[in-house]
């Protein structure tokens, strides 16, 4: 075992879990003393058991709720020799997935790397730093992502900033070449323009890709909604699916901008619409005016992201589901998802039912979806598997 690291104790009985596989630490299974304490958020430290026997080698936080993220056995040198070998089966696996380089490269623990998330955007990388073990980590973690990758250009999201991210604004830091515009990335033969600098997430929502294939199997001669829509994520696919007006509707100005100039690289800028407005007024406004439907995209952004907001979301996906009830023409279509792993299948399900219900409609099932297998689920951490996507077809 490495005698340079800091030592962290389990409390007796604690560790079962561990043993089995899950590779997170709770506060409540740690024996906690002032030495503990008083470890730097992001340490690498080595557990070790009630026994006296080290059982892993973790990424440590003195005061979040998962104390210890693990990144392998006990003794395992946490470097950029490893970071790399992660890397590189991360890499792997995406090639025999994608023919081309547009992909999420690093799931955080479903790719053994606790607190690391990459994009890739062909020879530019977007790296988010989660937690304060993947920012301690930082300079092997480059030295690794150059060895491996050698991206033209880098931007780093790091710890702390990822809410303000969100809202947009947070300036980044750039490594390499710098960006210039928006760049074009293609899923599914579309091509879309993505905003590294001033988007979402890391600019584009890789996850929701199997969803959308789907989606444009079913778009010849509708008309459909895509709310919450985002750059044109799903808009694009309905219009490249032959649908005869895409109405796309987000509250972001900058995010609808894209979705036009997307429609334009794709010839199909006739057919669509944009409508900025807050997507919780707009949908009943629309059903009372009369406007209907054949397909309605849902996806709005993590409604709880929390477990005690759990109820409030399911009621928000209940009203917007009776909102689609009332909107979509008999046999129409409905697509909802919640990015938030507060909600699972069934209680999704549930809220998607009970508010079509209330607008006097019946669904059936055809998709039960989730993110693409470029976002790997750790199969101890059913948190890490965020993306629920429901399809029903309407009566
Ligand atoms: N469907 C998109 C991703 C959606 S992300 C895709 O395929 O890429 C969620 C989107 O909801 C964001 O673009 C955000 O700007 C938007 N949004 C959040 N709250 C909203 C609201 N109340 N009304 C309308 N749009 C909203």
């Amino acid at each position: 075992m490495s005698s340079r690291r800091p030592q962290v104790h389990l409390r007796p009985g604690s560790g079962r879990a561990l043993a089995r596989g899950r590779p997170w630490i709770y506060t409540k299974e740690l024996r906690w003393d002032e030495a503990t304490s008083a470890l730097p958020a992001g340490c690498l430290v080595d557990v070790v058991d009630a026994r006296g026997r080290g059982v892993a080698s973790a990424s440590f936080h003195p005061t979040a709720p998962i104390s210890l993220r693990c990144w392998g056995a006990a003794g395992l040198q946490v470097d950029s020799a490893l970071l790399s070998t992660r890397l590189e089966a991360a890499l792997q696996l995406r090639r025999r997935l994608y023919q081309q380089e547009f992909y999420r490269l690093v799931h955080a623990e479903g790719d053994g790397m606790p607190g690391v998330v990459m994009d890739r955007y062909g020879p530019v990388l977007a790296l988010r730093l989660q937690t304060a073990g993947a920012e301690h980590l930082l300079e092997p973690l480059l030295a690794a992502v150059h060895q491996v990758l050698a991206p033209r250009s880098l931007l780093l999201h790091r710890q702390g900033q990822a809410r303000r991210l969100e809202q947009a604004e947070a300036p980044l830091e750039q490594r390499g070449e710098p960006l210039q515009g928006p760049l074009e990335i293609s899923e599914n033969q579309a091509r879309y323009l993505v905003d590294l600098r001033r988007g979402q997430k890391t600019g584009w929502y890789y996850d929701q890709q199997p969803q959308r294939s789907f989606l444009r199997r079913l778009t010849a001669g509708c008309r459909v909604l895509d709310a919450f829509c985002y750059s044109g994520g799903f808009a694009i696919q309905a219009l490249l699916g032959g649908a005869s007006e895409v109405l796309a509707l987000d509250r972001s100005a900058p995010a609808l901008e894209l979705a036009r100039a997307a429609a334009g690289l794709n010839g199909c800028e006739a057919r669509l619409k944009t409508l900025r407005a807050d997507a919780f007024e707009a949908l009943p406004a629309m059903a009372a005016s009369g406007e209907r439907f054949d397909l309605l995209v849902l996806d709005p952004p993590p409604l709880a992201r929390l477990r005690r907001h759990r109820a409030g979301a399911l009621q928000a996906h209940r009203r917007l589901a009776e909102d689609a009830g009332r909107l979509l023409e008999p046999g129409g279509i409905l697509l909802q998802s919640s990015c938030s792993h507060a909600i699972d299948e069934v209680m999704l399900l549930r809220a998607i039912s009970q508010g079509l219900a209330t607008a006097g409609r019946q669904g059936r099932v055809i998709l039960r979806g989730g993110a693409g297998p470029d976002h790997p689920s750790h199969s101890q951490l059913p948190q890490t598997a965020y993306l629920t996507a429901l399809a029903l077809a309407l009566d």
